[in-house]
């Protein structure tokens, strides 16, 4: 009899891709490691380590010095150093698995974030690359014969530390006091971050407990009796130049070593969370109430359930941490994985202490179970390793800047295509100045702001023939002819304004091509030249890729792949602003054959802010602008609303409009008077004709509807606003005076007169008005 098919058979697809093994996931190489520590440190845990915890932490005696130099011969300490140094040298995941599995083992919370802490120092040792420091200390601390702490808190800023260094004839004098550290009560040595008297830097150094005028000091606390925390004193402490660990800037070492303290404490935090869900649960194995098992009552389910579920994506945030450290393009100081997996693991432990509590009912206040001794200890996650409070300001601090950060790299790498259209424009207005009938004015402006005047024929004639070779290869690319390779670029010596405006004319040219084609979308993965290429012929797809990556539109790795600028990723994904951008680019190619064949005629769809641009717009007054004019979403939502549509663009914009305002017709202007809002694109119409067609929209709102004007929005740079003049001269309007559109409304009885929004990358601007 065949076996049942199973709907697990279709739908656990991990199977397919290596049979009879499933993938490889991050949990089973975790478990791989978890064995091995096990196997490797579990009993000296467990036999050396445990024993006497209990007393130990009521007489709040910490732990005894020779169990680190224990772990130290068992190479516990040498685990993740790296090889030169005498160290195993494996990653800091199998590490923290290592940490993570003797805090679940260990009943001293701590003593595995203190064997972290010692190795973390031994590294930052290391990192400081003086000899005398590396001999002296790391083979004691790779053995365990010494062990080192850290110590910077002063509950100051950094830059306010009273715990000072000074240099005095060549030798560093030390005042001051570090006011919590971790196992200062049996640290042989300190790394400790003071201020330097003459430049306010941060600096740190390494101090030996028997250095003349060190003191450690214990420290009573609430909880963490067994983990030596305490204080160090300095009193004129005067150390050799060796003993300072970098010349300059330790504020940016101790980020670094923050970094990945944070994700080592929540390992620690992780094993000791895992261990006490699983003793709450036993404890309460035999206990009834209620004539029956506790844990059959659902509420107790429940509150198990939730332990699990807390466990869990700790642990998730914790290992997704864990992972990124073997990420090479971490960043250095700052890990937002390691600050989330911190943060997650204290909250997940403090509230399950919160429900170890409820379920254990009164033992658990008792002293003389682990359950208060649990929850006084992660008491101490609120603030150790950052407070949970500005471990989230960070979060924000980051995300925020980040944002900022990719707008800026998105808005510039569409403005470096702006640039091409430029010299693309530039180009155009050579070969047609001196002709180009009704357009001289404009044409001579941008020649001027290209810094191409006066023009020369043989400049003309050379600019004619690279755009007729370029309006010949776009001709043949529209028309699915594409031809084996790229024709001949800009000739020429590639010096001066002239030669510099050809090559960015023909990458502009490329990019179009490369665009229109496809080939700019296939880089949004490095590809090699053929797998770009797609149907395109291989040598033009060459051709074009290395006239973009000569304009830096598009990389080439190492290993010869290509991609796209990561910045051009939101206009190549497809969706508005897709469709936005190869509109722009189009408008440049079919705006510069008009001006060079003037018979031609553009339709309205190849105005700025019309057909395939408009529905960015739509978009944007949809999601950013709807709250912000008021009144307008009442007015759509109108029984018999309507919305007209005096774009002209054959209806694209009609569509655009119709797909984003679903459920409210959109008409023609001239066919409707009650309508909610009117879209009316300013671009290539003449002064007297925008002005009638703001009359008829007035004339045609509701009492409290809106119309709204897309306006070009010239760029700043001279150049620019030159080319966006010409286009518009092209498409047969003018770019308004400042202020006019304004002028236009407000004598049409419209009120709330404003630009409601602006997109400098997309050149337009949104102005809005209502009708009172
Ligand atoms: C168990 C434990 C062990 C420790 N071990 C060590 C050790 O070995 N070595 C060592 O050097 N230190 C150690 N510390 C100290 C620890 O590093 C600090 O307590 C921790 O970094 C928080 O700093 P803080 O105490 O100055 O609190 P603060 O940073 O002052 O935070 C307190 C509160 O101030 C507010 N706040 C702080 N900064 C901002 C800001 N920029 N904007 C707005 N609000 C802000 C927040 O509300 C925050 O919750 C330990 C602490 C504990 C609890």
């Amino acid at each position: 009899m065949t076996a049942r098919p199973r709907a697990a058979d279709v739908m656990n697809r991990a199977g397919a891709s290596r049979p009879g093994r499933g993938h490889p996931t991050l949990d089973a190489e975790v478990e791989h490691v978890r064995r091995e520590a096990r196997h490797r440190f579990a009993r000296f845990v467990l036999d050396s380590a445990n024993p006497g915890s209990y007393f130990r932490n009521q007489a709040r005696r910490p732990l005894d010095r020779g169990v680190f130099e224990e772990a130290g011969g068992l190479g516990l300490m040498r685990f993740s150093l790296p090889v030169e140094a005498g160290g195993e040298g494996r990653d800091k995941l199998a590490w923290g698995v290592v940490v993570e599995e003797i805090a679940r083992l260990s009943r001293d919370p701590g003593f595995a974030v203190l064997l972290d802490i010692s190795v973390e120092i031994t590294e930052l040792i290391i990192s400081s690359g003086t000899p005398e420091l590396i001999e002296r200390y790391v083979p004691d601390l790779l053995a365990g014969r010494r062990f080192a702490v850290q110590g910077a808190y002063e509950n100051r800023d950094p830059y306010d530390f009273t715990t000072t260094a000074r240099l005095e004839d060549g030798v560093w004098v030390l005042n001051g006091a570090k006011r919590f550290l971790a196992g200062a009560a049996f640290a042989d040595l300190f790394v400790l971050f003071v201020r330097d008297e003459a430049s306010n830097d941060m600096l740190a150094f390494v101090v030996e407990k028997d250095d003349p005028g060190v003191a450690p000091v214990p420290m009573d606390t609430m909880g963490l009796h067994t983990m030596g925390l305490g204080q160090v004193l300095l009193h004129d402490v005067r150390l050799p130049p060796w003993r300072l660990l970098w010349r300059a800037d330790a504020l940016s070492e101790l980020n670094t070593y923050a970094r990945i303290r944070r994700t080592m404490s929540a390992c620690g935090v992780l094993g000791a969370l895992d261990a006490v869900v699983d003793q709450c649960v036993d404890a309460l194995a035999g206990r009834r109430r209620g004539g029956r098992p506790v844990l059959d009552h659902t509420n107790v389910e429940r509150s198990v359930g939730e332990m699990r579920m807390l466990l869990q994506s700790a642990r998730a945030s914790v290992y997704r941490a864990l992972d990124g450290t073997r990420s090479a393009d971490r960043d250095p100081y700052f890990d937002e994985l390691a600050t989330v997996a911190k943060h997650q693991a204290a909250e997940s432990a403090l509230h399950v202490g919160r429900l170890v509590m409820g379920l254990q009912g009164g033992e658990a206040y008792m002293a003389t179970f682990p359950w208060e001794r649990f929850m006084r200890d992660i008491l101490g996650l609120v603030s150790g390793q950052g407070s949970q409070e500005t471990l989230l300001i960070q979060l924000g601090q980051r995300s925020i800047v980040g944002r900022e950060g990719r707008q800026v790299r998105e808005d510039a790498a569409e403005r470096s295509v702006a640039g091409l259209a430029d010299s693309w424009w530039a180009m155009h207005a050579v070969a047609a100045s001196g002709g180009a009938d009704g357009f001289a004015g404009p044409v001579a402006e941008v020649v001027s702001a290209a810094g191409l005047d006066p023009v020369g024929q043989a400049s003309r004639e050379e600019a004619a023939a690279l755009l007729g070779r370029a309006h010949a290869l776009w001709a043949a690319v529209c028309a699915g002819a594409a031809p084996d390779a790229l024709p001949q670029g800009p000739a020429g010596p590639a010096e001066g304004p002239f030669a510099r405006h050809a090559t960015r004319a023909w990458a502009l040219l490329a990019c179009a091509v490369a665009e229109r084609t496809g080939l700019l979308a296939r880089l949004l993965a490095p590809r090699t030249v053929k797998e770009a290429a797609g149907e395109l012929p291989v040598v033009l797809a060459e051709g074009l890729l290395e006239v973009l990556v000569d304009a830096g539109v598009v990389r080439r790795d190492g290993e010869g792949r290509y991609a796209v600028d990561e910045g051009l990723e939101r206009v190549l994904i497809g969706g508005p602003r897709s469709a936005a951008f190869a509109a722009r680019l189009r408008r440049a190619v079919t705006g510069g054959a008009r001006l060079m064949s003037p018979a031609g005629v553009l339709g309205r769809e190849s105005a700025p802010g019309c057909g395939d641009e408009a529905a960015a717009l739509v978009d944007a007054l949809v999601h950013s602008l709807l709250g912000r004019l008021e009144g307008l979403p009442g007015v759509l939502e109108r029984p018999g609303a309507a919305v007209g549509c005096a774009a002209g663009d054959g209806g694209l914009t009609a569509a655009a409009l119709s797909r984003h305002v679903p459920g409210v017709p959109v008409l023609g202007v001239e066919e409707a008077d009650r309508l909610a809002l009117v879209w009316l694109p300013v671009a290539g119409l003449p002064g007297e004709e925008l002005r009638r067609a703001v009359v008829s929209a007035a004339a045609a709102l509701v009492s409290g509807g809106w119309v709204v004007l897309p306006c070009p929005l010239p760029p700043k740079r001279p150049l620019g606003a030159a080319v966006v003049r010409l286009g518009l001269a092209v498409a047969g309007g003018a770019v308004l005076a400042d202020g006019e559109v304004e002028r236009l409304l407000r004598a049409a009885g419209l009120s709330h007169v404003r630009t409601a929004w602006e997109d400098p990358a997309l050149g337009i601007r949104l102005v809005a008005a209502r009708r009172p």
